[in-house]
């Protein structure tokens, strides 16, 4: 009941929302300042977002004619010839101004996000908390632009200009609905780029009111747009000329065509891919901060996080310590993110579900055990959701189950000998967005430290994702070429450089010979 109270109380809230909605109405589009139906005759197919704990169609989204996105296009590069003249520190106020209407409205947005997407109040807060992060930092630009400047001869200055590339886009995943648009709109926009947001086309209502608080906050007409659909959408992004970048942030199929096709076009691109998170626990480590902390990484958001600790390796005797974690597993009460004292929600579709659960089976046709079993899960009250409780698999390396990211909440257990062998085994996987060691030793873990190929290193930490003062580090197989997303490396990839070289000779003030030959140093 008190879930059903709560999406009444969501559903009111959106409605004073211009972009998101929960009735089963059209999501809109923003372009040039305006909130914009395609309708029915517009639309050139349709994709349902549906709450996923009771399959409620709560909006519709539609796929834009291309004549729609063409003309998002026109309005940002119009919008950046002027905002691109704009004052840093006009910008930073900007900033500073949707820093504070982000946090005032923290709760709607993460209500939109349990909705949409499932996750817990909890969880969606901090989903809300970590893009709002990245805000904070961007709002330091003027003291992160400052930029190098050298009298390389008596009279003549060379220096560097941070100068915005034009208008990029954003193409978002279903997991972070908040966090992920804020990787990229705060620090293109803060540049001066303009900037066209594409949410992930199964959880738009984040993404949308992120876009409104935008406006609120006095970011101008066509500075930032939000357009909608699936990979036709996607497609116009990577082709139309005017677009200068784009950063992606989603799977392994998706991140590959966009890095290849735009690539090809000469944009340039930040693609962050799949994974699949080692952790080594090691026998001198403290028990239970180790077993607490893995399972909260491998089964929070119902795993579907790309950092989430998908695969243990135990090392030695820790491996005594498996049925320990599988009661902490069996503790954890699965729901619909609304209601109290849950503590994972649904996965994202009927689709989904359906993946993990024949990728739980292929674990026992391979030859490993189901150590504990989440498939057919039932949530009383909800018997439509994408229920999977969760799961832990006992496997041997290679095995379908350990290779393939599973985003859900399984947890897929492996065994080593020694340090060395749990390390070798954990570098021959081809993905390496983050890794973390469980141990008391120091001498442990610097060998972790310098041998481990992952971006992301965590020492007793389970999710090493870095706050914005730093930039995502993902490695190997879960990122396509060195772009990195937030902190001085996002601001790197949303700015480029012009070095000006100015001659201001001093003895023209007094002297006005031309000089003939060619210059040399003084
Ligand atoms: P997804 O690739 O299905 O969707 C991401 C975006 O790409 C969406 O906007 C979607 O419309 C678009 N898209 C999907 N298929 C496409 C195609 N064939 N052609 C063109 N565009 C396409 O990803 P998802 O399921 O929404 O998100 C989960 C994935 O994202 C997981 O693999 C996860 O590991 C990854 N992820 C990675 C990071 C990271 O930083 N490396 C962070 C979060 C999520």
């Amino acid at each position: 009941a008190s879930n059903i109270a709560q999406t009444k109380a969501a559903a009111q809230q959106a409605a004073g929302w211009k972009g998101t909605r929960t009735d089963g109405g059209e999501t809109k589009h923003y372009i040039g300042g305006e909130w914009v139906e395609v309708g029915e005759s517009g639309a050139e197919k349709w994709f349902d977002v549906k709450d996923p704990s009771t399959q409620q169609v709560l909006t519709r989204v539609p796929q834009p004619p291309r004549s729609l996105l063409t003309q998002t296009v026109d309005k940002a590069q119009e919008a950046f010839e002027s905002w691109k003249l704009t004052s840093l520190l006009s910008r930073q106020g900007i900033l500073l101004k949707y820093q504070a209407l982000i946090r005032k409205h923290h709760d709607d947005l993460a209500q939109s996000i349990v909705l949409e997407q499932g996750k817990t109040f909890a969880d969606a807060k901090g989903d809300v908390l970590r893009g709002l992060q990245v805000v904070d930092s961007m709002c330091a630009l003027p003291q992160m632009l400052t930029g190098d400047k050298l009298e390389v001869s008596t009279d003549m200055d060379t220096y560097v200009r941070r100068s915005p590339l034009g208008v990029g886009a954003a193409i978002c995943p279903f997991n972070f609905p908040a966090m992920i648009p804020l990787w990229t709109l705060p620090i293109a926009i803060g540049t001066g780029n303009t900037l066209l947001i594409k949410p992930s086309e199964r959880d738009p209502g984040a993404a949308a009111m992120l876009v409104e608080l935008a406006t609120m906050a006095g970011v101008p007409s066509g500075v930032v747009s939000l357009v909608h659909g699936g990979p036709e959408t996607v497609n116009f992004l990577c082709d139309d000329p005017r677009i200068k970048a784009i950063s992606f942030v989603g799977s392994d199929v998706a991140g590959k065509h966009i890095w290849d096709r735009a690539g090809k076009n000469g944009k340039r691109v930040q693609a962050n891919l799949g994974a699949k998170n080692h952790a080594i626990l090691m026998p001198d480590a403290n028990k239970e901060q180790a077993l607490n902390a893995i399972a909260g990484a491998a089964f929070g958001a119902a795993g579907q996080r790309c950092m989430a600790l998908s695969v243990l390796v135990t090392v030695g005797d820790s491996k005594e310590w498996v049925q320990e974690l599988i009661t902490r597993a069996k503790g954890l009460k699965v729901g619909n993110g609304f209601d109290e004292g849950i503590d994972l929600g649904p996965v994202i579709s009927p689709a989904a579900k359906e993946k993990i659960e024949g990728l739980i089976a292929s674990c026992e046709e391979e030859g490993g055990k189901i150590l504990l079993d989440g498939r057919g899960h039932k949530v009383d009250g909800y018997p439509e959701g994408n229920w999977v409780g969760p799961t832990v698999l006992e496997a041997k390396e290679g095995m379908k189950c350990h290779e393939t990211e599973i985003f859900g909440p399984v947890l897929t257990v492996l065994h080593a000998e020694t340090l060395q062998e749990a390390i070798e085994l954990v570098n021959r996987n081809m993905y390496g967005n983050g890794s973390s060691i469980f141990t008391n030793s120091g001498a442990t873990a610097r060998v972790f430290e310098r041998t481990i190929q992952a971006g992301q290193i965590g020492i007793n930490v389970p999710i090493p994702v870095p706050l914005p003062m730093f930039s995502w580090s993902g490695n190997k197989g879960s990122v396509l070429g060195g772009h990195s997303l937030y902190g001085k490396l996002g601001v790197e990839f949303w700015t480029q450089n012009q070095t000006v070289t100015s001659l201001w000779k001093q003895e023209d003030a007094l002297n006005t010979r031309a000089d003939v030959s060619m210059p040399t140093m003084r």
